[in-house]
């Protein structure tokens, strides 16, 4: 499957809508408008990729609506060459948005099929610097800390010890912090070696964050 200008086409409609929701980060939405997410997607769900909606992406998982993803990243408010964790790799996009805003990515999975699939694929569409892991997410990756930006994007009931001590001083890390149904975003500031900030914005319904890994057999 290529990217063609038809894609291109249904992508700037795609960036249009996301600007009329509110999302200002014009070097965001110039990022979203370069990835050729129908690639994220099977072939069979081609045309749903330039909707603003979440999709299935098997293993009961989705990929994050666009504009979710644009309001996560929006609110990290990312520079050139940050290093920044993100929780849940899933179909990879996300890790893609944060490569093209030019940052070096680690991610992290918990269930093997997924993290399989993905790590493949984002060599292929030519993402080559997002470093993929495969684990529980609630350790984060200690190995690669601090980070200046860590992203859960699955529902968290609280941000876990683990990852607000992975954050650099000064760094920020969103989540959808709540129940499984509901969550609100919020935007985790840590100001001190032990103060932390914390924001909320708006509400938002992600799938869950669970414990432990899922390996396939
Ligand atoms: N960022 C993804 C959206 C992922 S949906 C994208 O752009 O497509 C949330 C993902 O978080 C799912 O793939 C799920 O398996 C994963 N997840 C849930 N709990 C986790 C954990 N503890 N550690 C790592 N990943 C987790």
């Amino acid at each position: 499957m290529k990217d063609s200008y038809r894609h291109k086409g249904l992508r700037s409609q795609l960036i249009k809508v996301l600007r009329e929701k509110g999302i200002k980060d014009e070097k965001l939405l110039e990022a979203m408008g370069l990835i050729p997410r129908h690639l994220f997607l099977d072939n069979a769900f081609e045309e749903w990729a330039y909707r603003d909606v979440a999709f299935p992406i098997g293993s009961e998982q989705t990929i994050s609506q666009p504009y979710t993803v644009a309001f996560q990243t929006q609110l990290l408010e990312i520079k050139g060459g940050m290093k920044i964790l993100e929780i849940g790799t899933g179909s990879g996009y996300q890790a893609c948005v944060l490569a093209e805003l030019k940052a070096k990515v680690y991610s992290i999975e918990r269930q093997q099929s997924l993290f399989i699939k993905t790590s493949k694929l984002l060599p292929e569409i030519g993402y080559n610097s997002i470093r993929t892991l495969f684990g529980d997410g609630y350790l984060g990756a200690p190995k690669f800390a601090p980070f200046d930006r860590i992203i859960i994007t699955a529902s968290c009931p609280e941000i876990p010890t683990a990852l607000k001590e992975q954050l650099a001083i000064g760094g920020k890390l969103v989540a959808p912090l709540g129940s499984q149904q509901k969550q609100t975003m919020v935007l985790l500031t840590r100001l001190s070696e032990q103060e932390y900030d914390l924001e909320p914005f708006g509400k938002f319904a992600f799938v869950p964050f669970l414990k432990g890994v899922v390996k396939v057999d």
